[in-house]
């Protein structure tokens, strides 16, 4: 297998595992253009970049911005790697249930925990698909990058320790294998 067939590759596998899932694009599906206004208000403008940055599973679909164009193959597959975690939590907890705890458990922004359980295991799959095909150092640069994503507006300020998340991430990167590729 080529390198550019990665992403392409692990769709296929994607949509065995859940022969309804699909890509679709943000811009073109209306609800998905009400969610993009309604987080700018919830956000007072903190998340402005719904449409045009984030990857979203929503009901069984991988909802993609503008930026998904741009993404190396390898980019996507470790973004799809991430994805496809939020896939099996929706089969585990329902679809419906993963929503109510993604969006208002336990409180909408600031200390959203349910969010926070749900993107920690999702990132953990980002951080080991990371060291398999970029390598330590890549791995190792995501350290900072996730601790803003966590305390910082890109998911409603949903777990405001940093202290937490690095702890977290330090524990997952020494349950990584010895050595990555380069
Ligand atoms: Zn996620």
């Amino acid at each position: 297998m080529t390198v550019s067939q990665r992403h392409v590759a692990f769709l296929a596998e994607m949509q065995r595992e859940f022969p309804t899932f699909s890509v679709e694009r943000k811009r073109d599906d209306r609800m998905q253009v009400l969610i993009d206004r309604l987080l700018k208000v919830v956000t007072l403008g903190g998340q402005k970049s719904y449409l045009t940055q984030y990857h979203t599973v929503l009901f069984g679909k991988l909802w993609v911005p503008d930026s998904w164009d741009r993404m190396s193959d390898v980019d996507r597959y470790i973004l799809l790697r991430h994805e496809i975690v939020h896939l099996r939590q929706g089969r585990r907890l329902g679809f419906v249930p993963m929503a109510f705890l993604y969006l208002f458990w336990c409180f909408p922004l600031g200390l959203a925990y349910g969010r926070a359980r749900i993107e920690w295991e999702a990132y953990e799959e980002t951080i080991r698909a990371t060291d398999e095909v970029l390598g330590r150092d890549a791995t190792l640069a995501l350290r900072s990058w996730l601790v803003a994503r966590f305390v910082g507006p890109d998911y409603g300020w949903m777990w405001p320790f940093p202290r937490t998340i690095e702890r977290w991430f330090d524990a997952v990167v020494a349950t990584l294998p010895e050595a990555g590729p380069p």
